[in-house]
């Protein structure tokens, strides 16, 4: 009989030595810790008249999720062919490193999951820090690619947690000195000033744009998606399991698209709340926002752990970022109420930690 220790040799190293992605659930009045739309955009009513939808829960979903690619693909003016649907850009992320294996090259801090997913299946993940601006730094990047060859670079614009968008030409330059794969992130790219990279496709046929509904309002609903060269995304679909996007989430998708003028109107509501934030936080004493072209606001504190406490003790959740970047916390932009009793608690805290210090 086997024993109960025995079971860990036989994992591999490489999974081992991983620690689980944290996404317990804290208990919050306020959630701003997550980077979702404070909206959700669709009217139940519209939802609930579905019928068809309901009476089809005993069948598999559309596998190639046809009615939702040709949406996007209207949405986006690209071929059906050149996207692929996934659980998430997550699970989309993991195709990819599946399907072209490492090196996996991408500029630190960023989103965890490109690194994380890589060492998953056993692939060097190699990260490059941004310069002090939080841009690309070219000598390192242009360094690491000649050195390291990475098959697959990714570049979150707007990053996440820094919130702003890498410089134009420089990703076009990495596009451009790379001999493998370079995935665009575009997962904020709806509340960017700039235009994202989709213009592009047709001259580099080694770039990737990704996309994902989680952030405009639909994160439950898991839908993200890739946009390639069609012959990238074939490859791709060979390791994509078949069933992976439910029936419920393509419906829902497909209807979020459908009504995109409803979605756009809250990801404007949101936009503006986030220059109304950032002032109110630059107008606190001791608070230094960075600027931001996406949903959220990374900003810094003497104590963010001490903030954070004191936050949740009035029910408001925000992400403690400290240990990835040094004294920083990131906020999500929430509704109006909601951002304003944030900067009521945020001053009464930054208040209350500045009286205990002295
Ligand atoms: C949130 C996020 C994602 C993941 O989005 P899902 O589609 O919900 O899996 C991908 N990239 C970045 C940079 C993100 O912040």
């Amino acid at each position: 009989m086997m024993k109960k220790t025995d079971i860990i040799k036989l994992i591999r190293p490489n999974v081992r030595s991983l620690k689980a992605y944290e996404a317990k659930e804290i208990k919050c009045r306020i959630k701003l810790d997550a980077n979702e739309s404070p909206f959700s955009p669709l009217p139940a009513d519209l939802v609930a008249r579905d019928k068809k939808l309901f009476a089809a829960l005993n069948r598999y979903p559309d596998p190639e999720g046809k009615a939702l690619k040709k949406a996007l693909a209207g949405e986006n003016g690209v071929t059906s062919k050149s996207i692929l649907l996934g659980n998430g850009s997550d699970e989309i992320i993991y195709y990819l490193i599946t399907t072209l294996g490492g090196p996996v090259l991408f500029p630190t801090p960023t989103f965890v999951m490109y690194g994380i997913i890589a060492r998953a299946l056993g692939e060097k993940a190699i990260s490059v820090p941004l310069d002090s601006g939080y841009d690309l730094d070219m000598d390192k990047m242009l360094k690491a690619i000649k050195k390291e060859k990475p098959r697959l670079i990714f570049l979150a614009s707007p990053n996440n947690p820094t919130g702003n968008c890498y410089s134009a030409e420089r990703i076009l330059k990495i596009i451009e000195a790379s001999k493998g794969i370079v995935v665009v992130d575009e997962a904020y790219q709806p509340f960017a000033s700039r235009q994202g990279f989709l213009p592009l496709l047709k001259d580099y046929p080694n770039l990737v744009i990704l996309r994902t509904m989680s952030k405009i309002g639909f994160a439950s609903l898991r839908v993200g998606y890739m946009i390639a060269d069609e012959s990238l995304t074939a490859e791709v679909e060979k390791v994509r399991l078949p069933y992976n996007l439910n029936t419920l989430s393509q419906a829902m998708a497909l209807m979020g698209i459908k009504q995109m003028k409803l979605v756009d109107a809250t990801v404007r509501k949101i936009t503006s709340e986030r220059e109304r934030l950032m002032k109110a936080l630059s107008s606190i004493q001791g608070v230094t926002p960075c600027p931001s072209e996406a949903n959220f606001i990374l900003f810094r504190v003497s104590d963010p752990d001490m903030v954070f406490d004191k936050l949740l003790k009035q029910g408001i959740l925000i992400k403690n970022m400290n240990g990835i970047i040094r004294n920083a916390m990131r906020i999500t932009v929430g509704t109006r109420a909601e951002n304003d009793l944030f900067i009521k608690a945020l001053n009464k805290a930054v208040m209350e930690i500045n009286r205990e210090a002295k």
